[in-house]
């Protein structure tokens, strides 16, 4: 029997799923099972007494290549050279910021008042802007196959007309591309000509709804107190009617969880009703970042919630007999199901000495977002509230220093991301970290952000395990 360590600490992370032990280790991006006797071994279990075998088990995994100490040592995003060139030929999409104006007053939107400085301002967009926008865009895509052109608000068909000249724009001057157009809307401002305009271009539409009607009409209010679950239902089943396949094909729903409710009633009602049987469906929760109101996730939420995950991945994997699925989740079970796609075992030996955590995006190289005053974000998910966010205007072009800055932000801490182990999974990209380096903001929660990080990483990790163990994937991932 021994008691020595006979190495440096390895960048591992390790995590037991039910009476299994897991190991994934962070220099090769590999999930290994291990025998009980190792995985207390190496998670410093002085407890147990270690055994020749499992020394022989340790020296194994290291001659293979495992367990190397080897962290980050420089925090460098890698097309952190290249963005310059990028930004000349790559754009691919942006989306128009048209108007901060709504007809509604949901109690969750920046401009509710509930936020720092925001209200519903008057604010639009000038037609040299947005046709300043898309010439920037047609100048800095030549190499991108085909064009997307979002429109986003505040409410964006209170601009209808501004949008179709974006459109025609577009056709007149880009006709030899391929352009997809899309719009994120309330879904209460549709009259049978937009609908027919958006039907003829094919625009995609998300449309915010949030659920049961007590729940939409909690926050998504129009401007005179009364919810407007009724009209968004209504102008659906419009569409639908109008046009069932474009419906199906078209449009699909963006939910904003309220997590001081709970989440079975919110599922189910997705579920059960035909409107929504054919469309995709996505949710986020709210964001309180900058608010003034803040959250409190109810228990029943994240009980209902984990509880539900569980439950899918067992539909999945057809053990449960007269349980239809849930429709919110198979979002859920593409993220588990993506968070190992396409790594091959065995093709990274270390982790680079020079890289940023896998959250970052080049900024606004695939969905630039552009202000009402022609200011360039990174995407419309980051806050405007933040000016650190804000990378150039369509007048004066990218500045290149600061998007690369944003690539390359660095959270100063005791465990950094440099020495991170989710720092190749981290999901953690400008959205959340957008008030990083004001460390003294009241709201700033890095803290809290990356151990939620890690947390759902450890979930996604099991969930993925227990997934691969009953054979739901083709080929493997674990060893
Ligand atoms: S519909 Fe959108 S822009 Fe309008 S108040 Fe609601 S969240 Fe804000
Ligand atoms: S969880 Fe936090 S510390 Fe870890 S890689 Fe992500 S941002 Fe960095
Ligand atoms: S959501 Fe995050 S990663 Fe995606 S484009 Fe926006 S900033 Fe980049």
């Amino acid at each position: 029997m021994h008691s020595e360590k006979p190495f440096p600490q390895p960048f591992i992370h390790l995590y037991k799923m039910f009476s299994e032990f897991y190991m994934y280790d962070v220099n090769t991006d590999r999930i290994i099972k291990l025998p009980e006797n190792v995985f207390n071994y190496l998670s410093g279990d002085n407890n147990h007494p270690i055994s020749e075998s499992t020394l022989r088990y340790v020296r194994m995994l290291k001659d293979d290549g495992l367990l190397k100490s080897k962290t980050i040592k420089e925090i460098l995003h890698p097309a952190t050279d290249l963005l310059a060139s990028y930004y000349e030929t790559k754009l691919r999409r942006i989306t128009l910021q048209l108007t901060q104006q709504c007809n509604m007053r949901c109690g969750y939107c920046i401009y509710s008042g509930n936020y720092e400085q925001r209200e519903h301002g008057q604010k639009k967009m000038e037609l040299k802007t947005a046709l300043t926008a898309l010439e920037y865009l047609l100048r800095h895509s030549s190499e991108a196959e085909s064009l997307q052109l979002g429109f986003y608000g505040g409410e964006p068909l209170l601009e209808y007309e501004l949008i179709k000249k974006c459109v025609e724009y577009m056709e007149d001057n880009a006709a030899n591309r391929v352009i997809t157009y899309h719009m994120t809307t309330n879904l209460t401002i549709l009259n049978e000509d937009i609908l027919h305009f958006c039907i003829q271009k094919n625009f995609e539409i998300l449309v915010s709804f949030d659920g049961p009607q007590y729940i939409h009409d909690k926050h998504r209010k129009f401007v005179n107190g009364v919810g407007s679950f009724e009209t968004v239902i209504r102008n659906l089943n419009q569409i639908k009617k109008i046009n069932a396949n474009y419906y199906k094909k078209n449009v699909s729903i963006n939910i904003v969880l309220d997590p001081t409710n709970g989440f079975v009633e919110i599922d189910r009602y997705f579920n059960k009703n035909a409107i929504f049987k054919d469309i995709s469906i996505m949710y986020s929760v709210i964001q309180d970042d900058y608010s003034n109101n803040k959250l409190e996730y109810a228990d029943k939420f994240r009980t209902e919630y984990k509880y539900a995950i569980f439950k899918h991945i067992l539909y999945k994997l057809d053990w449960l007999r007269d349980y239809e699925g849930s429709k919110l989740l198979e979002f859920h079970l593409q993220t588990i199901v993506n968070s190992r796609e396409g790594k091959e075992l065995g093709t990274r030996t270390e982790i680079p000495d020079a890289m940023q955590h896998s959250g970052i995006c080049p900024p606004g190289l695939s969905r630039m977002l552009i202000s009402v005053d022609g200011n360039m974000y990174p995407c419309e998910r980051v806050s405007e509230l933040s000016e650190n966010s804000i990378i150039g205007n369509v007048y004066s072009g990218i500045d290149i220093k600061k998007a690369q800055g944003l690539m390359n932000l660095e959270i100063k801490k005791p465990e950094d991301c440099k020495t991170c182990w989710a720092c190749t999974c981290c999901t953690a990209c400008l959205v959340v970290l957008d008030s990083i380096d004001k460390v003294d903001h009241p709201n700033n929660k890095v803290e809290s952000i990356c151990a939620s990080i890690r947390a759902s990483t450890d979930d996604i990790f099991k969930d993925y395990c227990f997934l691969e163990k009953h054979d739901y994937f083709s080929k493997s991932h674990i060893v």
